[in-house]
């Protein structure tokens, strides 16, 4: 039985998760969830898994669910604040950690899992963006095993071979690992999000609710904000640039708007492999979860009898200026990649609560990146002070821009 800590509980792949999880109870069993400020929804989630421990990351929110759960005599036990996200992520009797917390806050709690040696199942990309050099390096040192969640990371992953798959769960890779493997590419599938077809000059008036209304896939605010500027694009290069240790030019992006290819892996033999399934996070989690064997989930086959095409195209840079700012900040390094994070987290919270424009967010994010591109940052407490500073820069910036 293998002990599951959710970060994230509360959210899109959260909730994935636990549907996997609930599928098969003689595999997983909750021992923690964890969520930031909804007491609503994880009272539902105590109240339906019976967690050992539940983590509130704000205060009054824990102390609120604390009152609700005795109310109904309840055994959760509730935690609150930052340093008991990360001990709960290194707790002694956790096996699997699901990092799902969105942005640079999933960041020390991940990385407690990996310095415990758990098994981390990585949804928190910007994890890897803002810190990927030194959360690699700590995922070699401790023992953990890592595994993409991330469907793109996850179906690159399925079309490794074997033992390349486990140099990449241990971070045992080296600058020629892929070479030696015949692998010639990694080709990255972007469905091109909401905006694919509409005129660039009515991008200035794209409202949240247009943003985050995803053609395919149903996710957290964040990223589907970052999918409709292809940031989620950028940031997943740049995921993939640590995961597997692959230069940028040998990353490809693809954009496949049926969401039917997850991505794909090109051999120097001219073969290509590729993973494909519904546009459901159930299936790259249940892969994680049950790694290296296969476990059923609800979602439907693939029904090849109605799927009439799969096309492709080239991600132009006057629509998806975003991405492009990724793959420069991916070139520059680390320091490059936390800024720009920072910048974007800041930036798309701005857009969402309507204080910046759709199309101004790749002008804050270009701005601040072109400020800090060549800064460094390669210890922990300098990553953490670079992303505070960015995150400084950005508001300035958005309040010179709106001024
Ligand atoms: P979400 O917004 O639906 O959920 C985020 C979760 O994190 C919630 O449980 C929330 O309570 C918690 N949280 C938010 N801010 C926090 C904070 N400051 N401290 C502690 N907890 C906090 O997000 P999501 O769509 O589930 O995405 C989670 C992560 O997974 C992101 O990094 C995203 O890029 C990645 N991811 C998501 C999908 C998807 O389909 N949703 C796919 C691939 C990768
Ligand atoms: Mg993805």
């Amino acid at each position: 039985m293998q002990q599951l800590v959710i970060l994230g509980a509360t959210g899109s792949i959260g909730q994935s998760t636990l549907k996997v999880a609930a599928e098969h109870p003689e595999r997983f069993a909750v021992l923690a969830l964890t969520a930031h400020r909804s007491v609503n929804a994880m009272l539902q989630l105590c109240l339906r898994f019976q967690p050992r421990f539940a983590v509130m990351s704000d205060h009054t929110a824990a102390l609120e669910l604390q009152q609700r759960l005795q109310a109904v005599q309840s055994n959760t036990e509730v935690l609150a604040g930052e340093q008991a996200l990360c001990d709960i992520a290194a707790h002694p009797d956790a096996d699997m950690v699901m990092a799902a917390i969105v942005g640079a806050a999933g960041l020390l709690p991940t990385l407690a899992a990996v310095k415990a040696a758990k098994t981390v199942l990585l949804a928190n990309k910007e994890a890897l963006v803002m810190a990927g050099a030194f959360f690699m390096q700590q995922v070699r040192q401790s023992g953990a095993r890592l595994l993409p969640i991330d469907s793109e990371h996850n179906a690159i992953f399925q079309c490794l071979p074997a033992t390349l798959q486990q140099a990449v769960c241990k971070h045992q890779l080296h600058a020629d690992s892929l070479q030696q493997q015949s692998i010639s590419k990694i080709i990255l599938t972007a469905s091109g999000g909401p905006f694919l077809q509409k005129p660039l000059d009515e991008f200035a008036q794209i409202t949240p609710a247009q943003a985050v209304a995803h053609p395919n896939w149903d996710m957290g605010q964040k990223i589907s904000v970052d999918s409709a500027t292809m940031m989620n694009k950028g940031l997943e290069l740049i995921e993939a640039h640590w995961l597997f240790q692959c230069p940028v030019e040998q990353i490809e992006v693809v954009i496949h708007p049926q969401s039917v290819i997850h991505s794909m892996v090109q051999y120097q033999d001219g073969s290509v492999i590729a993973q494909l399934g519904q546009p459901d996070m159930c299936t790259p989690i249940a892969y994680a979860m049950a790694y290296p064997e296969r476990v059923r989930t609800q979602v439907p086959p693939l029904d090849f009898s109605t799927l009439t095409a799969l096309t492709f195209s080239k991600a132009e840079q006057a629509r998806f200026p975003n991405l492009y700012l990724a793959i420069d900040a991916c070139r520059y390094g680390q320091a490059a990649t936390t800024a720009l994070n920072a910048a974007n987290e800041v930036a798309v919270a701005a857009f969402l609560a309507g204080r910046l424009r759709f199309d101004q967010i790749a002008l804050v994010n270009a701005d601040v990146l072109e400020q800090l591109a060549t800064a460094q940052a390669t210890e922990l407490e300098a990553i953490l002070a670079l992303d505070q500073q960015a995150r400084k820069a950005t508001e300035q910036f958005i309040i010179r821009q709106l001024a």
